[in-house]
């Protein structure tokens, strides 16, 4: 296994429906920039799940249709480790519409990959307290899920 120093932040990263068949690419692209996935599950979110997840977003008026995306097929969820993590992986996704996205930088994973403000084919945790939260939500450090989580024993 690889050393990822004395920097082992981590951050929640989630391949949303629409980018599922993008998943082999995706993982390469976070192998060559350093990080590792320490964590991952392929889910088919609830809606009372997706609201949870995106609590934040309730009072918006793209929350419905976010809810209705996100459920429209499975996800899969990632626990990404390294340094900086949180900060290099929104770097890697790009901006949240994906038309900014292809023209601030074409190789960033919205800008390839994403079709609109909606679908966008990526989520990242944009701070370390909603890494923390969102990586809870995913993988619940306690409690009869963790028997469904499988981890690298070497990195946590
Ligand atoms: P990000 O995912 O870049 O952190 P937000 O947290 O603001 O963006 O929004 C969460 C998700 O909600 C976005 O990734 C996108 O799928 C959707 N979304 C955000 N803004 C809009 C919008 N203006 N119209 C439609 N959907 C949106
Ligand atoms: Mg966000």
């Amino acid at each position: 296994a690889r050393s990822l120093g004395d920097k082992k932040e981590k951050t929640l990263g989630m391949i949303k429906p629409d980018a599922l068949d993008r998943m082999g690419m995706i993982l390469d692209m976070i192998s060559h920039k350093g990080l590792l996935v320490t964590k991952a599950k392929m889910v088919l979110l609830s809606r009372a799940e997706a609201a949870q997840f995106y609590m934040e977003h309730q009072s918006k008026p793209f929350f419905n249709g976010l809810l209705d995306y996100v459920t429209s097929g499975p996800v899969v969820a990632m626990e990404i480790m390294g340094g900086n993590a949180i900060g290099v992986w929104r770097e890697m996704i790009g901006p949240t519409n994906p038309s900014d996205a292809r023209s601030q930088n074409s190789q960033s994973l919205r800008a390839k990959y994403g079709t609109d403000n909606t679908r966008n084919a990526v989520h990242g945790s944009d701070s370390k307290e909603s890494a923390t939260r969102e990586a809870e939500f995913f993988f619940p450090s306690a409690g009869p899920s963790r028997a469904n989580t499988a981890q690298f024993s070497n990195c946590t």
